[in-house]
């Protein structure tokens, strides 16, 4: 990285430490590209709020998430990546380097690859803006031990929400999933381990229409979608894991995207524009996966390796 006033010169830019971010750094560095990563708000990505990643080879008895961020990170440091605690608001494609206006100054940036990830969708129900933080919530690492024998709803009938319901049972008395079908999207294995716990109650074919507002979280109301029927239900905790949508707002107009926001990549992690290749969940509606993200960070980066290459 060479350093003109504010204004930093790198090679290769990384935004997002996530496994996609972290795995790119790795080789971008490897390459010899002193690849600069910056974190954006969440050290780690999602994975680092995960309490424990299974499915990550390497790992027989599964690993904490943010350790395996950390790992991540050390992994990437040791081959020269630098990781800056910063945040990117504004990207200039229209010549290069590329411009990269973030939190501390401004990044000119000769290739550029974006892991910004994705965060949870919210339920959009009156109550829950207000309710966030008092009783409503969407990370049961950070949040979990704050209902230490109390009663829990889980909204969502996916792999997130059955997982972390079953880590929510480590501190709730009873943890309620209400899940909008009969059907579950998660995995035959979490389902299975939902259903047997004994501290997990099902509420299925049921929406929450309103999270009522007061100090404190006690009642949701309900609606059986199918019967029409409406109810309240009495808790003290309501974790929502409903999905994701991709962090891309900075890129609309700039990198074409599908409707729903994902940034469009060809097989090599291309996008439209040269020289700015995405990674993870950015790019990704369908697989999600630490593997997956952190090989599309792989592939990003030799890409990048390439492209610089071809221009010497
Ligand atoms: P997801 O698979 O998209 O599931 C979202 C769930 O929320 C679905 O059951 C959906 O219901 C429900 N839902 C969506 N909008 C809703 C609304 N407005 N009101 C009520 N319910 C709503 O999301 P995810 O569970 O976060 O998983 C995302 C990806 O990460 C998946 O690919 C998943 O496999 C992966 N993941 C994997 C693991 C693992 O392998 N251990 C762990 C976590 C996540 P419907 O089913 O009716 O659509």
């Amino acid at each position: 990285m060479s350093t003109k006033g504010n204004e930093k010169h790198v090679k290769v830019l990384v935004l997002g430490s996530g496994p996609a971010g972290l795995s790119a750094a790795l080789y971008a560095a490897r390459a010899e590209l002193s690849p600069v990563v910056l974190t954006g708000m969440q050290l780690g990505g999602q994975a680092a709020l995960t309490h424990s990643i299974e499915n990550y080879p390497g790992f027989p008895k599964g690993v904490g998430g943010a350790e395996l961020g950390d790992l991540f990170q050390k992994q990437a440091e040791h081959f020269g990546a630098k990781v800056e605690f910063d945040t990117a608001h504004e990207v200039d494609f229209s010549q290069r380097p590329f411009t990269v206006t973030t939190d501390s100054g401004e990044y000119k940036a000769d290739t550029l690859i974006v892991s910004t990830g994705a965060s949870s969708i919210h339920l959009n129900v009156p109550g829950e803006v207000e309710m966030t933080g008092r009783g409503v919530s969407y990370c049961a690492t950070c949040d979990g031990w704050f209902f230490k024998d109390k009663k829990v709803v889980v909204v969502g009938g996916g792999d997130s929400a059955l997982e972390e319901a079953l880590f929510i049972t480590r501190y709730a008395s009873s943890v309620t999933i209400i899940h909008r079908r009969e059907e579950f999207r998660a995995g035959a294995i979490l389902q299975k381990r939902a259903k047997e716990h004994p501290k997990i109650k099902f509420v299925l074919s049921t929406v929450i229409t309103e999270v009522v507002t007061g100090d404190k979280l006690e009642i949701l109301k309900l609606k059986n979608v199918k019967t029409g029927e409406q109810s309240t239900f009495e808790t003290d905790g309501l974790f929502i894991f409903i999905g994701h949508s991709p962090n891309t707002e900075m890129f609309k107009g700039k990198l074409e995207m599908s409707d729903l926001g994902y940034i469009k990549v060809n097989d090599k992690m291309e996008t439209n524009i040269p020289g700015v290749y995405v990674a993870g969940e950015a790019a990704d509606p369908h697989f999600r996966q630490v593997i997956t993200s952190a090989g599309m960070g792989a592939a990003a980066a030799i890409q990048a390796t390439r492209f610089l290459e071809a221009e010497e």
